[in-house]
């Protein structure tokens, strides 16, 4: 690894000062796990890192007055998996941070350095998403927020500019009564990166009407991918097993996947409808 100056801010204005300063020659680490391995690889050779762990805006996750739910920046997947805030606000959200990699990898490796990372086959971004969750990005200029099916640009690019700090991220109160599911397809070891994921949020009205429902796949394309297509087949429907067999055979043109070791493009195809369908099914059965 090429040798660099190590800066610890204490605070986001510090942060963007050393931004400023080192410009194009800083990059910002969070618990270092992604990061790291870039450098190791010489892929990344930053003169200055500027480590985010002391910075005190950055820490935390609480609850919004609105019923909310604040994942600040740099807590991470186990303080995430752990938290009683979280577990009050989803419990399939706790079930789906118990997913990333290891123990050791979640102890270290921190919510807002995953989704700035921004590799397609985490778990994080996909569930996100189904809830609804907005990216709060931070520059010396204020905050900007981006809902978080809009901040996945490519392959490990995200919306964050030069100068700007991912700050938190932010869900929006759940209604009463949604159900949550992820499931992470797992063919080879349980703590690999999912071959498909499928993350769904779903709202029943009477006679299993669909008022709501969101649905997001990881390790299906270059980025996580919103389902449009199928929350459109479902909304205002009456959900049965048919109804949702049909609107999950839809993923198979919302999604992209790329041909690599853990299967073919075709093959992930057929599993992001496989996968679609369960957990849509799985959420129409947990009220029977
Ligand atoms: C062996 C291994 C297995 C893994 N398995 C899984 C898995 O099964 N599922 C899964 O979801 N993930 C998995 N991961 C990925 C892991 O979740 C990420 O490496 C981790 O979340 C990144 O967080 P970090 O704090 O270490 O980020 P870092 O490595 O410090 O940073 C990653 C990138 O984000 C940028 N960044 C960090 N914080 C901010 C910020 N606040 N604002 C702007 N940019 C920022 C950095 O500049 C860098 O480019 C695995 C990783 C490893 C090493």
């Amino acid at each position: 690894m090429n040798p660099f100056d190590y800066h610890a801010p204490t605070s986001l204005q510090e942060t963007f000062d050393l931004l400023d300063t080192y410009g194009e020659d800083a990059h910002l680490m969070a618990g270092g796990t992604a990061l790291v391995l870039l450098m190791q690889q010489g892929l990344l050779q930053p003169g200055h890192v500027v480590g985010l762990q002391k910075v005190a805006e950055l820490q935390g996750i609480r609850r919004l007055d609105d019923g909310g739910l604040q994942i600040r920046a740099m807590a991470t997947h186990r303080q995430a998996e752990k938290s009683s805030a979280v577990q009050a606000y989803c419990p399939a959200l706790v079930e789906n941070f118990s997913h990333v990699a290891t123990i050791r990898i979640r102890n270290q490796g921190t919510v807002g350095g995953n989704l700035a990372h921004a590799d397609p086959a985490q778990d994080p971004p996909p569930m996100l998403i189904a809830l609804g969750g907005e990216a709060v990005i931070a520059s010396r200029d204020g905050e900007r927020r981006v809902p978080l099916d809009e901040f996945f640009v490519d392959y490990f690019e995200t919306a964050i500019k030069p100068g700007e700090v991912l700050l938190s991220i932010d869900l929006p109160p759940l209604p009463q009564g949604t159900r949550v599911t992820y499931k992470k397809f797992l063919p080879r070891t349980q703590d690999d990166y999912a071959t498909v994921s499928v993350a769904a949020a779903l709202k029943l009205g009477p006679d299993n009407t669909c008022e709501d429902v969101r649905v997001a796949l990881g390790a299906s394309a270059t980025i996580p991918v919103h389902a449009r297509n199928v929350e459109s087949a479902l909304k205002g429907q009456r959900l049965d097993a048919e109804k949702i067999k049909e609107a999950a055979a839809l993923v198979r043109d919302e999604v992209d996947p790329l041909d690599d070791l853990r299967g073919s493009a075709n093959y992930k195809r057929e599993m992001a409808r496989v996968w679609t369908q369960r957990a849509l099914q799985e959420l129409l059965d947990a009220g029977a």
